[in-house]
């Protein structure tokens, strides 16, 4: 009799690996447990359907549930939840959400994939009906009819994570007036505060109101109160980050790690046999430090899930780990980041040499050329890259990349100098903007001895 592999999580880090499972175990019985409407979607997608410029929520999905019964022989079984896993028993307890009826269901084979939630510290207020969290498909909807509506004059966004500033800035494009409020120093406390500074005067540019250093006290219909003001709202949106939606997996008695993620091996199997995760639902390992890291990234969650999805289905291979690159467009500005930030760097005890050079994204002369602003940390008496953060208008944010490639492959300050990489005018001054950094990491290495 063929094996059961039951998958929950019908998006990236659950379909990647049931597709993969498929085509490599023809015989096994998959089934696929997804508790809203739609499989294979990107998320990533939604600030973009909010702002208009792509046209419905529908084109964010790259598979649709039939689309997997059709051409994977896949059971997806959309509007279903998994509530408890029985690890002793190898089961599930699934809840049909439109028959309100619950069942069990038997695997030999688990692999999870739930994904993350938005996080809702206790702040006053913030489960109330007008304040938003985005995550799915499902989540967008509503959001999408208010922006279209025009109702919501007044959008209040609070924290500056990333997916907080690109919701900020579709609301722009819908022509509310948008406030985002953040209590660290600067917004992106993924970046280093210098750059995120940059994003706040990039955003301030585009008439949304950034104020940082300010936390919030309490949420209300029709206002948000912070430590130093209260601002109308007729609609709240989180920009918190998010946490792993892991609940599942640790009630089961899985064992979860950094931030209560899903505690993985580089195989993807976590701490039960036959058991796997992937996603925004798991942990990862950072290339820098080497180090159980949690990163919740659609780029992470695809490759975890082919990892899973090889591995389940009998075959050998492992996920490398992260080095915690991730990118972002906010009104005319792109921003990239990778490896450790000062802060990061600090705490994991490197010393290191800061390079910041200002250069631009074409040859100065070439029409269109902007100013770009690159960051980079080196290791001080090694001189191997340790990380980098990039700001600056077109063209920008993928020479981020470069630096990702940098250093995973462990490259020095040196090595980057001398890498061939390519130049005309319209493209980078002949130097590349990454590579002038490096020039200058080089420099302060050498001064420094
Ligand atoms: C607005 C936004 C913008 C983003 N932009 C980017 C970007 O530009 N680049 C990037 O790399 N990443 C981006 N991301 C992150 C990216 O979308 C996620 O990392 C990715 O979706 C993770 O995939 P996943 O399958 O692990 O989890 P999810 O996409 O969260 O999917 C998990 C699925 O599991 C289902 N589920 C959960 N619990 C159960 C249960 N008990 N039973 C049944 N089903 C369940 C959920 O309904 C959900 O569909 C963005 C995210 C958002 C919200």
């Amino acid at each position: 009799m063929s094996q059961r592999l039951l998958v929950i999580g019908g998006d990236a880090g659950g379909m990647a690996a049931a597709s993969v499972a498929r085509r490599r175990s023809p015989d096994l019985e998959i089934v696929a447990l997804e508790q809203g409407r739609y499989t294979s979607y990107s998320a990533c997608g939604i600030p973009y359907v909010l702002g208009g410029d792509v046209f419905s929520l529908d084109q964010l999905v790259a598979r649709t549930p039939q689309q997997f019964r059709d051409r994977f022989r896949i059971d997806v079984r959309t509007g279903h939840r998994a509530m408890a896993i029985d690890l002793d028993k190898r089961s599930v307890e699934v809840h049909n959400l439109a028959q309100d009826r619950t069942y069990k269901l038997g695997f030999d084979l688990l692999h999870i994939a739930t994904g993350a939630k938005p996080r809702r510290p206790p702040i006053p207020g913030i489960d109330g009906s007008q304040v938003y969290g985005v995550q799915t498909l499902e989540d967008a909807a509503p959001l999408l009819e208010e922006a279209k509506s025009g109702r919501c004059r007044n959008v209040v966004v609070v924290g500056g994570g990333y997916i907080g500033l690109e919701l900020a800035e579709a609301f722009i494009k819908r022509e509310a007036m948008v406030t985002v409020i953040e209590r660290g120093a600067e917004v992106m406390g993924r970046l280093d505060p210098d750059m995120g500074a940059l994003v706040s005067a990039g955003m301030r540019k585009h008439g949304i109101t950034v104020h940082t250093a300010e936390a919030v006290n309490a949420i209300e219909p029709g206002t948000v109160t912070t430590t130093q003001r209260t601002v109308p709202a007729d609609i709240v949106v989180l920009g918190l980050g998010v946490e792993p939606n892991s609940a599942l997996a640790a009630e089961a008695g899985i064992a979860t790690g950094v931030q209560g993620a899903i505690a993985v091996d580089r195989r993807q199997r976590t701490s039960v046999d036959g058991v796997w995760a992937a996603g925004d639902c798991c942990q990862s390992r950072f290339i820098v430090t080497g180090e159980p890291v949690y990163v919740a990234l659609g780029t992470v969650a695809n490759k975890q899930g082919r990892i899973a999805g090889i591995n389940i289905a009998g075959g050998y291979a492992t996920f490398p780990g992260v080095v915690g690159t991730a990118i972002t467009k906010l009104c005319a500005l792109e921003v990239g980041r990778t490896g450790v930030t000062e802060k990061e760097a600090k705490r994991a005890g490197f010393e290191y040499v800061v390079a910041k050079i200002e250069s631009t994204t074409r040859a100065g002369y070439y029409p269109g050329a902007g100013t770009i602003t690159v960051k980079l940390l080196v290791e001080r008496v090694s001189g191997r890259v340790l990380g980098g953060q990039v700001i600056g208008p077109e063209g920008t944010a993928k020479r981020i990349d470069v630096l990702a490639t940098a250093i995973t492959a462990g490259m020095t300050a040196d090595d980057v100098v001398y890498l061939d990489l390519s130049y005309a005018p319209p493209f980078s001054p002949v130097w590349d903007p990454v590579q002038e950094a490096a020039r200058r990491a080089s420099g302060l290495l050498e001064a420094r001895g």
